[in-house]
């Protein structure tokens, strides 16, 4: 099959495409903009396999979206491009509008029109998947339930209603059109090639830097953490095996106070790169004031994806954090050169190496 993925550069996408390629026969065409946010150093690793291919481009632009689809005619879209930190989009909310709303609209039409001249046989395996947060369901009190399928959209900040917005596209393409469309709703993930920004390379960073480790608030907001390959597999599950017109949640049973994932960092930090002076890493937690607008918990019950597709995350938090800061350890050069901006001057061909 050929697999379209959007945002293939980015964090998640990143891993989606390494899971492909080298667990597939699958061909891919990865589309980006490059953002700061998109690296295309996070897929060295197979960016010289002859099954893949990359082509810059912004999903708000439908003549190079038509050409893409003209000359790779894909079978499967995975839509993962967007804006997606939170923080970002309370400073400056438009180009979460842009890209997050318009841009998947964009890219709806043009995946309408390619898919309504397609042989009936092709039509019927081609699948729209769009990856979507759980942050559209807005937040739980602790005593409430998990969040399924079928809970009601109450997002808190711009990026979530703007996720929440393209959802709604997606689900109305499908109703109106009958476009082949499936949504994932996904708990927060981490890994490998995380950029710096969010919380969990932040603070392995930053306590390497010997550098303060802010935490919003009392850091007692709760976030369902999910190993990035864990939901990598998933949404291929997803998009190969799952219902069209079904929503599945994907979350990875590991609800954590955002306080406990920073002193987990810590206390595996001490162990593997003991700090100079015999200091604790958690001695350099700050509490700092809290984000507007801040979620208090989110939690996904997973039970749809482990009964109907036979997903279940293989990852613990304890086993997956323990990977995930063994591989910063080992990867502080990708990380120094998203850190100091090197990894976006290489791609425009100017080199800053002295
Ligand atoms: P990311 O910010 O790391 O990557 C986004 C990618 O999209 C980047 O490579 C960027 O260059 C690209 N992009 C941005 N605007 C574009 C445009 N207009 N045209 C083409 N490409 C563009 O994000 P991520 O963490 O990998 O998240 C991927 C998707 O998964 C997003 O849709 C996000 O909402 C969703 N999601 C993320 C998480 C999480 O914890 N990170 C959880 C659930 C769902």
């Amino acid at each position: 099959m050929n697999i379209l993925v959007t945002g293939g550069a980015g964090f998640i996408g990143s891993s989606v495409i390494r899971h492909i390629i080298n667990n597939t026969d699958n061909e891919v065409c990865n589309i980006d903009k490059l953002t700061y946010a998109g690296n295309l150093e996070s897929l060295v690793d197979i960016d010289q396999n002859a099954r893949y291919q990359f082509q810059q481009l912004d999903i708000c632009n439908a003549q190079a979206l038509e050409d893409v689809f003209d000359h790779f005619k894909p079978d499967l879209v995975m839509h993962l491009a967007a804006e997606s930190h939170v923080d970002r989009s309370i400073d400056g909310p438009a180009e979460f509008i842009t890209t997050n709303i318009v841009g998947t609209y964009t890219l709806l039409e043009v995946a309408r029109q390619y898919w309504q001249g397609l042989r009936e046989t092709d039509k019927s395996r081609f699948r729209f998947h769009h990856i979507s947060t759980d942050e559209v369901y807005g937040d739980l009190a602790e005593t409430d339930a998990l969040f399924v399928e079928s809970t009601p959209y109450a997002p808190s900040s711009p990026y979530s209603a703007s996720k929440a917005s393209a959802d709604h596209l997606v689900r109305a393409w499908g109703r109106t059109y009958g476009l082949p469309i499936i949504i994932t709703n996904c708990s927060n993930n981490y890994g490998p090639y995380h950029f710096p920004e969010k919380l969990i390379p932040l603070v392995i960073l930053n306590a390497l830097d010997n550098s303060a480790l802010p935490i919003y608030g009392k850091g007692d907001q709760i976030r369902d953490w999910l190993f990035v390959e864990d939901h990598a597999r998933a949404l291929y599950k997803v998009v190969t095996e799952g219902k069209v017109g079904e929503t599945y949640n994907i979350g990875g049973h590991n609800e954590k106070q955002n306080i406990e994932v920073v002193s987990i960092i810590c206390q595996i930090l001490d162990r593997k790169q003991p700090r100079a002076d015999g200091a604790k890493y958690e001695s350099l937690i700050r509490f700092v004031k809290d984000r507007p607008g801040h979620d208090l918990r989110y939690a996904i019950d997973a039970s749809k994806m482990a009964n109907e597709l036979g997903w279940t995350p293989i990852e613990t938090f304890e086993s997956g954090i323990e990977k995930t800061i063994t591989w910063y350890l080992e990867n502080l050069a990708w990380c120094r050169r998203v850190q100091d901006g090197s990894y976006q001057r290489k791609r425009l061909g100017v080199h800053h190496e002295s």
